[in-house]
């Protein structure tokens, strides 16, 4: 041990690893044998820091465990209760004092060997390295809803990402901080990340099949997440109400001149009597109803916006100001 110490480079940025672990006694162990060994390897100053998100099974106690064993080295926060694995993973973030911070999950899909060329990566000057799974080992149904999921994403963000879902992901400093500063209940945190990023790129990373345990996310805890994805990105779909009330009200008003000039062409008895009349006069009320909505929707947008109160912006340098200096 001593010999690996002495041989860090204390120049070099420091590491921290995020890991937020539920209910993964079986993986814990070799997780950390292997997570131990990549940062050992890679001779600079670590931090790992397991975060257990309220797990039932041995867990907890196994993380206390190691966190005494490697005081300095591996930190352990124990959230009372599950509150998901965003926020556990924000609770990782407020500890990490590392200049590069990497996340992965604790269920040795992700793995650990590829830390190394992350944070090789993100050294090049990135602010976020996102990772693409390659051959990825999950059902049908899950890779279906990524694929979609990471289409809508890449839409409304504007960043060229392919793979959202894999936390497998390093951040620089400055873009932890700002997410930090970020005090929404429900967030996504790649999502969250590429709002402050300027230059992020990807690499291609090994997926493998979960060895233990089942994974935490079922039906209904997929859908939630989507709902935290898209809320959390955008507030397009209240717009949607402006776009769908104009579209039935111009269907409303096509609708009646149709009706105009065939009640021309063919005479009263058309139109069984003014029925159809009346539908194309609902239609047009009907579609004025939805932009209403529409309206209202912009609005609580705008509230969501100032209540969510994102930075609205970050500096990353300002240049040529030692006219202060002389000034004084
Ligand atoms: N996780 C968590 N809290 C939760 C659900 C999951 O901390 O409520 C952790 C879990 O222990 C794992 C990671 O998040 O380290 C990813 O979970 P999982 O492997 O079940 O997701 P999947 O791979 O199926 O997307
Ligand atoms: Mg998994």
């Amino acid at each position: 041990m001593k010999k690996d110490q002495s041989t860090i480079d204390n120049q070099q940025p420091k590491i921290s690893i995020v890991i937020p672990v539920f209910n993964e006694e079986k993986n814990l162990e070799e997780l950390l044998d292997r997570c131990l060994k990549t940062c050992l390897g890679m001779k600079r100053d670590f931090e790992i820091i397991l975060v257990d998100d309220g797990s039932s099974d041995d867990s907890r106690n196994m993380i206390q465990r190691v966190a005494s064993q490697n005081p300095g080295r591996v930190v352990g926060i124990l959230l009372n209760r599950n509150y998901g694995q965003h926020s556990a993973i924000m609770a990782g973030f407020a500890e990490t004092r590392g200049d590069i911070v990497v996340t992965l999950d604790a269920d040795l899909q992700n793995p650990p060997e590829e830390i190394e060329r992350l944070v090789n990566k993100a050294e090049e000057g990135f602010d976020v390295v996102g990772s693409v799974r390659m051959n990825r080992r999950d059902t049908f149904f899950r890779r279906a809803a990524s694929i979609m999921i990471n289409k809508i994403v890449q839409m409304s963000t504007g960043v060229k990402m392919h793979d959202y879902g894999c936390m497998l992901r390093a951040y620089h400093r400055r873009i932890v901080d700002a997410m930090l500063q970020c005090h929404e209940r429900s967030t996504f945190i790649p999502v969250l990340a590429n709002n402050f990023a300027g230059h992020t790129a990807e690499i291609d990373v090994h997926h493998a099949k979960r060895p233990a345990g089942d994974s935490k996310y079922g039906l209904w805890k997929l859908i939630n997440l989507q709902f935290d994805l898209l809320t959390s990105m955008t507030t397009f779909p209240l717009r949607l109400l402006n776009v769908l009330g104009v579209l039935i009200s111009a269907l409303g008003v096509g609708f009646g001149i149709f009706l105009f000039v065939m009640r021309l062409i063919y005479g009263p008895d058309w139109a069984a009597a003014g029925v159809f009349t009346l539908f194309a006069i609902l239609f047009i009320f009907i579609g004025a109803q939805f932009l209403g909505m529409g309206l209202l929707g912009e609005y609580i947008g705008r509230i969501y916006s100032d209540v969510r109160a994102r930075p609205r912006y970050f500096v990353e340098r300002v240049v040529g100001k030692s006219y202060l200096k002389s000034v004084e």
